[in-house]
């Protein structure tokens, strides 16, 4: 299995992590990217730990959680305790927030994601890390009407102000990837702000987002080096600009490999047949799995 490595890595003090959202059952993409980021830490002596991003209490599951552990202990995977879950630290991200917000660099987005959709589509914008860039809509509202709305409990998510945010980060801030997915520069990257746009930063009815409590749990966990897939690699380019804005230091990412299923596409929660809980009630070993990742890999010249 190609693994991610960072030549001139000092054995102490490296801290990686794996970061499951229980949103549904874990599937072969996840063991792959588990694997690896685990297999990284063994190789450079590494802190290993697991998170659970249980911040979306809409779509996460005790249920699934459990099943995340037992999965992950199945697959021969140990990690450091105690396991951080997000939802235990609700009001820190609000606090972390907050200090964005009293910059001026956020605002109230009261846009359903049918008009963001039909906005998005008529003026063609681009694609990045959470879909259509969002059209800066709520951006352009007077303070009366954001106001007015505020005070009438309008259903809102709270995004970051990209532009205005750009204004207080260096316009050559970078990242070091050092991933093994083949098709990815490797070094010193430039962080290309207009990748990600207003991203949301707290949703509907919550004190935040996946960006913003990834950023801030990589932070406070001492986290070195960020291994995940490379379908999260435009998130990083945002990732990158909200650790400026909150005066983090700069984790390295490795970006892996995604499994792909027979139509080329990412592996899906939904898709039960490819659970792992059902691939181990068929009787297949993590070995089996190996295998199948290897061969998976091997399709797509990875
Ligand atoms: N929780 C994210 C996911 O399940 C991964 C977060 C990360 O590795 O940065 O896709």
């Amino acid at each position: 299995m190609s693994k991610p490595q960072h030549p001139t890595q000092t054995a102490s003090g490296t801290v990686t992590r794996f970061a499951p959202s229980p949103t549904g059952f874990l599937h072969l993409g996840h063991a792959y990217a588990a694997w690896v980021a685990f297999e990284f830490a063994t190789d450079n002596h590494a802190r290993f730990l697991l998170r659970i991003e249980d911040t979306d209490q809409t779509r996460c599951q005790p249920e699934f959680e459990r099943a995340i552990l037992e999965d992950l202990r199945w697959l021969g995977l140990t990690w450091q305790e105690p396991v951080r879950r997000q939802s235990e630290h609700l009001p820190l991200y609000a606090e972390y927030i907050q200090k964005l917000s009293g910059r001026g660099l956020t605002y109230p987005c009261f846009c359903s994601r049918k008009e963001i959709l039909e906005t998005s589509h008529q003026q063609n914008l681009p694609i990045g890390p959470d879909g259509p860039l969002y059209p800066g809509t709520c951006r352009m509202l007077s303070e009366k009407d954001t106001a007015r709305r505020l005070a009438s409990g309008d259903a809102h998510v709270l995004r970051l102000d990209l532009e205005k945010a750009l204004q207080e980060v260096s316009s050559d801030l970078c990242f070091d990837e050092q991933g093994s997915d083949n098709d990815l520069p490797k070094g010193s990257t430039l962080v290309d702000p207009t990748n990600a746009g207003d991203i949301v930063l707290a949703r509907k009815g919550s004190t935040t987002s996946y960006h913003a409590s990834v950023v801030i749990d990589d932070h406070l966990q001492g986290i070195t080096d960020v291994v995940r897939g490379r379908d999260l690699y435009s998130a990083t380019h945002i990732h990158r600009v909200l650790q400026e804005l909150w005066g983090f230091a700069a984790p390295r990412y490795h970006h892996h490999a995604v499994l792909v299923d027979e139509n080329g596409r990412k592996f899906s929660k939904r898709d039960r047949d490819h659970s792992l809980q059902a691939m181990k009630k068929a009787g297949k070993t993590p070995a089996d799995l190996k295998e199948m990742i290897e061969e998976n890999l091997a399709a797509q010249g990875q």
